[in-house]
């Protein structure tokens, strides 16, 4: 599949899951452009010359046709590979002789990284990752957003801060635990597009082994799978979050908690959504043996 039709689709994914987008208006030059590409994606492994992609699918100035984006666009691009289908084997070597030195090769490794050409061509920064090389919690996200991107550092934007909270509200800090995500490029997005989007699957694929090394120099006693792309890059797990969080899953030999991503509960902002995760955490602190006061099990207790 080509590039572009790549990035069209992990777009059209994340206005439909993330924005709650159901319909896309586009033009009829952006539709022909689009089938152009889709055409291409189909015919080619490289995207056809000249093919000249809409920039910006959406213009509400000059709509002329409504695509639902659940049925249109989204059925004319390849779907990503069953999620039964689990991550690829790590194969990146870890070298040194220390945590701190085999993350730091790791690190190097992974910023000098070229595999997804179109995402370096975008990337200001290679997020690797933070925090204790020694730690026994391992916080797992989707990918660096655009802030992220910026500074280099994973969960820094508003879903960062509210992780931040959560740890802090479970007695430790975000130097006492490690945060990565399955991919460490930002996604890139349409020009002018603001916004992030779900990285691939062929992205996810190509990007996980450098998780894969670092939950192996780390070895945490326990992985916090923060959304549906945590889960699908860590473990072969079919189903919807509601089905998977609550219980424990196996990456490796790790207890893997799924719950949902901090941006979801800045969607949902009710007691009840941020009790579930809540409850998810707490079973995480249970598992690690870190102490529980009254005060803690009772946060977001709905009436
Ligand atoms: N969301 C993620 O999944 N990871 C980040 O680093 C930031 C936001």
């Amino acid at each position: 599949m080509s590039d572009t039709l790549e990035t069209l689709r992990g777009y059209v994914h994340f206005l439909r899951e993330r924005e709650g987008v159901r319909q896309i208006k586009l033009t009829r030059a952006a539709r022909e452009g689009l089938a152009k590409v889709v055409e291409s994606g189909r015919t080619s492994k490289s995207p056809e010359v000249g093919t000249r992609v809409p920039s910006r699918p959406m213009n509400p100035g000059t709509a002329e046709t409504a695509v639902p984006t659940s049925t249109r666009v989204a059925a004319t691009v390849t779907p990503p590979a069953a999620s039964g289908a689990g991550p690829a084997p790590a194969t990146i070597a870890i070298t040194g002789s220390t945590k701190i030195e085999q993350l730091a090769h790791l690190n190097e490794r992974a910023q000098a990284c070229q595999k997804c050409p179109h995402l370096v061509a975008r990337r200001h920064t290679v997020v690797f990752g933070v925090g204790d090389p020694d730690a026994k919690l391992m916080f797992v996200g989707e990918g660096p957003g655009e802030e992220e991107d910026l500074k280099g550092e994973p969960f820094v934007g508003r879903a960062g801060q509210l992780l931040t909270k959560m740890i802090q509200a479970m007695g430790l800090t975000r130097e006492q635990v490690y945060i990565a995500n399955i991919v460490k490029c930002r996604p890139d997005m349409p020009p002018g597009v603001p916004g992030n989007r779900k990285p691939t699957r062929e992205e996810m694929d190509t990007c996980v082994p450098y998780l894969r090394a670092q939950i192996d120099v780390i070895k945490p006693t326990a992985l916090v799978a923060l959304g549906a792309t945590a889960v699908e890059g860590l473990i072969a797990a079919t189903g919807s979050m509601g089905s998977l969080r609550g219980k424990f899953h196996d990456y490796r030999g790790v207890p893997v908690m799924p719950t949902y991503h901090p941006s979801y509960l800045l969607r949902n902002q009710s007691n009840t959504e941020k009790r579930k995760v809540w409850e998810d955490l707490l079973k995480v602190m249970e598992k690690l043996e870190l102490p529980i006061s009254e005060k803690q099990r009772g946060y977001f207790l709905v009436k």
